[in-house]
């Protein structure tokens, strides 16, 4: 513990331990790194928001700052009653989660959350957005909207393109880690039928499949009224996970 006190750094995101440079200090041994190179060296910051907008400071500006884990996105309460709403300008359903036939995985919590579009995705737009999703790490809550150029185009044609997209595909970032699984994911017809309230245990093939979905018997325990499920198919295109495999 005291070898933990004197010079571990624990964060969810992360581990560090870093000598505390003392030459005497008899809790951790002498640096062997050029002293004046070690004294350059900080620990890795939080995440620390801007005020008043919705995107983090540069790790420039917050690096050799005293930070704290307050702003980690997981603990932000986004969407906890029901008066938040998603910024997405529609209601999710299951034949705009069939129209992407995408979902990502949050980093944090492993449920899978569904990509929506009121129109169906062609190849192309199909294949930039699970590129995109592939290069990214996502967390329950995101939005994709801060990606959306505000009208004059970049040099960069990939990045025009990601913008067009998210134009028009949309994640429900009124949802966070704490949230169940989404209706439409089941609705959409193209994904595993997983635990409803976990996200992660799968339905095994010999179970029957219910008129409540699916949870695993961890889940089950103190769960009284299981959701029902509502009965429709919707034609989708083909399914892509996108996520922490
Ligand atoms: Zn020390
Ligand atoms: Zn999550
Ligand atoms: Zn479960």
């Amino acid at each position: 513990m005291e070898f933990f006190n004197h010079c571990c750094h624990s964060r969810h995101y992360f581990f560090e331990i870093r000598k505390c440079g003392i030459e005497t200090c008899n809790i951790c041994k002498p640096i062997r790194s050029d002293p004046e190179t070690f004294f350059k060296l900080h620990n890795l910051p939080d995440p620390i928001p801007i005020i008043n907008q919705e995107h983090y400071k540069q790790f420039e500006d917050v690096y050799g700052t005293e930070t704290t884990e307050d702003f980690r996105p997981s603990l932000q309460k986004k969407g906890v009653d029901n008066k938040v709403t998603n910024d997405m300008g529609f209601s999710p359903n299951g034949q705009y989660a069939a129209n992407t036939g995408t979902v990502i995985q949050c980093c944090e919590c492993s449920k899978w959350r569904v990509l929506y579009c009121k129109r169906k995705l062609n190849t192309n737009e199909n294949s930039l957005l699970n590129r995109f999703l592939d290069s990214i790490e996502y967390t329950c809550g995101d939005s994709f909207n801060h990606l959306i150029a505000d009208g004059g185009n970049s040099n960069d044609v990939e990045s025009d393109d990601v913008s067009d997209l998210f134009k028009h595909v949309k994640v429900n970032n009124k949802l966070n880690c704490n949230n169940s699984m989404e209706v439409s994911y089941y609705s959409c017809n193209l994904y595993e039928d997983l635990c409803f309230l976990c996200g992660i245990n799968e339905r095994e093939e010999t179970e029957s499949q219910e008129e409540c979905y699916y949870y695993c018997s961890e889940c089950s325990v103190g769960i009284k009224d299981k959701k029902k499920r509502k009965k429709k198919s919707f034609s989708g295109g083909s399914q892509s996970k996108r996520g922490r495999l």
